[in-house]
């Protein structure tokens, strides 16, 4: 869980000036084991940092993670053993140098001891079966570059499942991947959580995929959430003109199973520019490209509303309907 969590980062802009990339503002989020949540946003939202943070690959700067009900602070092992991140890209994951077998192994030695030979064997084969890698053994003792694309991210799979973790946090993990074989991961994600009862937060630019694949989404615009809730409440009726925009963009969902190309090509990224966050803009950070955007937009950040569906968001268009 994230509560009210803050990443700022220090840069150089140059001539011994320093700026700060507010990259991540006031972010609250939970997730559940068994269920899904996609957390979409264009490039420079912020999803990447939040997936970090939820990973601690460094702290926030304000605000909480929390596990079980329980604030982690510092790097405590545990917390690296439940909670795994799954990375965008399968080639740069896995080390060239490496046998798949290897890659396993050194997960089951450190995070659980296992150190008898014939155990080790057993267990990276059960992994790399329910990851669909078989028959399992003409897998073992390739290197990577002996794999395709979608071969090499079910052995990342594999090794975020060797550390046996209740949350998995993937980030963009099939957009570097072929087209046709997309679809087939996102059924792997979601034979994963049902399995296992993970908690798996599915990250993408992406909304197309995230409406087959989640059963919340929150999306991110330029640091900040600004809408969340239940999938078909957000894709049937956004709140947020930004989430109207992202969906507008994307092909229609009875187009699954049709065509499939034009489906997981779509993208959040032909929406324009986001604003740096360097100096991002007063208010709400969407008002300059919002056609509905009031005098309030441009002074004060919008509060949160929320519906009785569960659906939420951040718009001084939600304050005026509710009063
Ligand atoms: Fe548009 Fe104002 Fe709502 Fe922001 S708060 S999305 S600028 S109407």
């Amino acid at each position: 869980e994230a509560r009210e969590v803050s990443k700022h980062f220090p840069v150089r802009i140059g001539a011994g000036r320093t700026a700060v990339v507010r990259a991540v503002e006031d972010a609250t989020l939970a997730l559940q084991p068994g269920r899904i949540v996609a957390l979409v946003g264009e490039s420079g939202s912020g999803k990447t940092t939040l997936a970090r943070l939820l990973a601690r690959f460094y702290p926030p700067t304000s605000g909480e993670i929390r596990l079980r009900g329980k604030a982690v602070r510092g790097k405590e092992r545990d917390y690296h053993r439940d909670v795994q991140l799954i990375f965008q890209d399968p080639f740069g994951s896995l080390n060239p140098l490496h046998r798949v077998r290897y890659n396993l192994e050194r997960a089951l030695r450190l995070h659980h001891g296992v150190r008898a030979r014939a155990e080790l064997n057993r267990r990276v084969l059960e992994l790399l079966d329910r990851v669909s890698l078989s028959p399992a053994d003409q897998f073992v003792d390739k290197f990577p570059h002996e794999l395709s694309g979608g071969q090499r991210q079910r052995v990342v799979i594999a090794r975020a499942l060797a550390v046996e973790p209740k949350v998995l946090l993937g980030d963009e993990p099939i957009s570097m991947l072929d087209v046709s074989i997309r679809l087939e991961m996102l059924n792997l994600l979601d034979r994963l959580r049902t399995e296992d009862g993970l908690a798996l937060l599915y990250i993408t630019h992406d909304i197309a995929s995230a409406r087959y694949l989640c059963d919340d989404i929150v999306v991110m615009y330029a640091g900040r959430m600004v809408e969340g809730g239940p999938k078909d409440d957000v894709i049937a009726s956004p709140l947020h003109p930004y989430t109207k925009l992202l969906i507008d963009s994307s092909p229609d969902p009875d187009r699954i199973g049709g065509d499939r190309d034009a489906l997981f090509d779509s993208t959040a990224e032909d929406l324009g520019e986001p604003p740096s966050l360097i100096d991002p803009p007063s208010g709400c950070r969407f008002h300059p490209r919002c056609p509905f955007a009031m005098d309030v937009c441009k002074t004060a950040v919008p509060p949160r509303t929320e519906l009785p569906n569960g659906q939420w968001t951040h718009c001084w268009l939600q304050q005026e309907e509710t009063r």
